[in-house]
């Protein structure tokens, strides 16, 4: 380019920014819509550059990383316990009793004798997003320290434990499918720093009793990918290969009470996914 190109190049982009700073920009066309010359896209009613194509639905993201946009269902936001119940005992076996683990500034805790956790809502296919962090005080090893899980509708766990400094069997480490497949990697932070999960949850689908479509995870340890769309073998079991059982299109999330060992958790939130808007051959 000669030094008279480069001259006029630059008055030229000077003009167009004048006008774009006075407001001043290309009319819109029908092409700013989309094209309905184009060729379809494969096995579907669209063409490309669809104009008449549904656009997706504008929602607000978080302000900060790792909080809830607009869609989600905030499950607990530091404050209270409302969205979730207990199993009842005893007297009150069959029904729901109130949360009782204990809730700090910010976070809440696994309290002995009151067992496992559950959503009062219940989902199916989910984005979860939750953050948790194992006791400081060490009294035990591999799985009995700071052990708790998150269970998609009750029955398939990513594992929470204090993996800090102390192995335990890959397939029960934290962030594995629990007794399934390891964490391909283990970012896992000290006792007492918090830990985030990014959960994608496909749940299995059935017809009556048989199995169409099993479980799949894809799961974000710490920002870092550990799953990625791996299938589920069946609900979590211990010393057992897990298998599926017929079950309901939508169940509880769970976090597990393991021997009450005082695991924290906090922000979290989750999201109904919806499908594509022509159904995935898979
Ligand atoms: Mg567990």
């Amino acid at each position: 380019m000669t030094r008279k190109e480069f001259l006029l190049l630059s008055a030229a982009g000077s003009a167009a920014l004048a006008n774009a700073q006075q407001g001043e920009i290309r009319p819109r066309t029908p092409a700013d819509d989309g094209f309905t010359d184009t060729p379809m896209e494969p096995d579907m009613p669209w063409h490309v550059h669809d104009p008449n194509r549904p656009h997706p639905k504008q929602i607000t993201p978080a302000s900060t990383p790792g909080g809830p946009p607009s869609d989600a269902i905030v499950l607990f936001d530091g404050k209270d316990l409302s969205k979730w119940y207990h199993r009842g005992r005893g007297a009150t076996a069959g029904k729901q009793v109130d949360a009782g683990w204990k809730v700090g500034d910010g976070y809440f805790e696994v309290a002995r004798g009151f067992g496992d956790l559950l959503t009062r809502e219940k989902f199916g296919d989910v984005q979860l997003h939750i953050e948790w962090s194992s006791p400081t005080a060490i009294d035990a090893n591999s799985q009995g320290r700071g052990n708790s899980g998150v269970l998609l509708m009750t029955r398939y766990e990513i594992q929470v434990l204090d993996m800090w400094d102390d192995p335990t069997y890959a397939d029960g480490s934290a962030g594995a499918i629990y007794g399934q497949w390891p964490p391909l990697v283990s970012p896992t932070r000290r006792p007492g720093e918090w830990n985030a999960y990014d959960i994608v949850f496909e749940a299995p689908q059935f017809n009556g009793d048989q199995l169409v479509k099993p479980a799949f995870f894809t799961v974000f340890y710490n920002g870092v990918m550990v799953h990625n769309r791996k299938q589920s073998l069946g609900p979590m079991v211990y010393r057992q290969v897990a298998h599926y059982i017929p079950q309901p299109a939508e169940d509880s999330l769970m976090l597990q009470d393991h021997n009450s060992n005082p695991v924290r958790y906090r922000n979290i939130w989750i999201r109904r996914l919806a499908g594509y808007d022509v159904p995935e051959k898979r």
